[in-house]
């Protein structure tokens, strides 16, 4: 029986992973290493938290002693690490809370593996689940690949991109058996709505204005979270030790595109007359040192693993909307209490 750690399972893409580890694999161990701040939930994984091989652990990254406590009794054989500060407005707010987290959370867990199998790594892994962000920005053309230079642009960025180098670092220096994937934005089931999607389907089923930034001409590729999942899957088992890999959705959208694609199914989901969810459409402040492309070449997961996205768009969207619609009491739990002054602070 391998003991897997996964970090960070009650976050929004942690709890895809979570379920899917639980479920294709009963001969592994499933911790789940959480500290349930505002974007964790166990509520996204209330369907898996019987199963025999799922375990959550309560815990915080950042605390040093606890994480090397955690490794020295359970012995972990791999770690898939997804826990981290991931929204770049709040990192603007509060750059240092995305150094605890995304850097030194990262490096406590890197030491504790390190020190867990100094004398016998064979077949052990650690997983690190990064972003495209760390790339920079693309002009029109272009894509990122494996190789493009880091060029992080905001301080969620920047912790990421420092978090993936002592991935590297410690794969280069102490021979750490690791592999990265930075991935495209993603959407789904159990987002937490501050994050476009979601927190635009929560504003038109609440009829409150969609704030878009700038002139709305940013461009994003998005990805259906279960495919990242299954990704994160194929990589954990296939992908060779030391690589990272891109992963992305072959699905480049503008955000107001975006926005009103969105609208337009909303009005259909609502029963309300095409255009009316549009009208809520209004132009914010940009983002400062907002980045105005990402788009991912993930030729290489493709070629080498196999792995493709396995729903369109469109089909994903519909799954996202209908589950928000359909769960509108986890909607309302997140959206109440420290949410609203979030929101208060965003976009009043
Ligand atoms: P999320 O914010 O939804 O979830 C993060 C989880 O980490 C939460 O459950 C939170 O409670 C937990 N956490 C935060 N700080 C912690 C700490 N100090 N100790 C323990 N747990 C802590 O994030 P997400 O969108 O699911 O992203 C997961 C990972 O994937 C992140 O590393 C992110 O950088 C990366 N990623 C996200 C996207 C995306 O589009 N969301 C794309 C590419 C990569």
């Amino acid at each position: 029986m391998k003991k897997i750690l996964i970090t960070g399972g009650a976050g929004f893409i942690g709890s895809h992973v979570v379920r899917r580890f639980v479920k294709n694999y009963p001969n592994y161990q499933i911790f789940n290493l959480d500290a349930l701040t505002y974007a964790g939930n166990l509520e996204n994984i209330t369907d898996i938290e019987k199963e025999a091989n799922y375990t959550f652990v309560k815990g915080d990254i950042t605390d040093e002693q606890f994480i090397a406590n955690l490794f020295e009794e359970q012995q972990f054989d791999g770690v898939i690490h997804l826990a981290a500060e991931s929204h770049v407005d709040r990192s603007i707010e509060d750059p240092m809370a995305f150094v605890k987290t995304n850097v030194i959370g990262t490096v406590n867990l890197l030491n504790a593996a390190r020190k867990q199998w100094a004398n016998n790594s064979e077949d052990k892994r650690f997983y690190h689940v990064s972003t495209d962000e760390v790339y920079g920005s693309l002009g029109a053309e272009g894509l990122f690949t494996e190789t493009t230079p880091y060029d992080p642009n905001s301080p969620y960025s920047a912790s990421k991109a420092s978090s993936d180098h002592f991935v590297r670092a410690y794969g280069e220096t102490y021979g750490m058996p690791y592999v990265l994937t930075n991935c495209s934005n993603n959407y789904g089931p159990n987002h937490f709505p501050e994050k476009l999607i979601p927190l635009f389907i929560n504003n038109i089923i609440n009829n409150k204005p969609l704030p878009v930034y700038g002139d709305g001409n940013y461009t994003r590729d998005w990805l259906f979270v279960i495919d990242h999942a299954v990704a994160i899957d194929l990589v954990f088992h296939q992908g060779k030790n030391h690589e990272t890999y891109n992963i992305g959705g072959f699905n480049e959208w503008k955000n107001i595109d975006l926005v009103k694609v969105l609208c337009q199914i909303m009005d259909t989901k609502l029963g309300r007359n095409q255009g009316e969810s549009e009208k809520l459409i209004t132009y914010v402040k940009d983002r400062p040192g907002h980045d105005l492309r990402y788009a991912i070449d993930a030729n290489k997961i493709s070629k080498e693993l196999g792995w493709k996205p396995s729903v369109t768009f469109e089909q994903g969207l519909e799954i996202t909307i209908d589950w928000y619609l359909s769960n509108k009491e986890w909607l309302n739990s997140v959206t109440s209490g420290d949410y609203e002054k979030y929101y208060e602070t965003m976009y009043s």
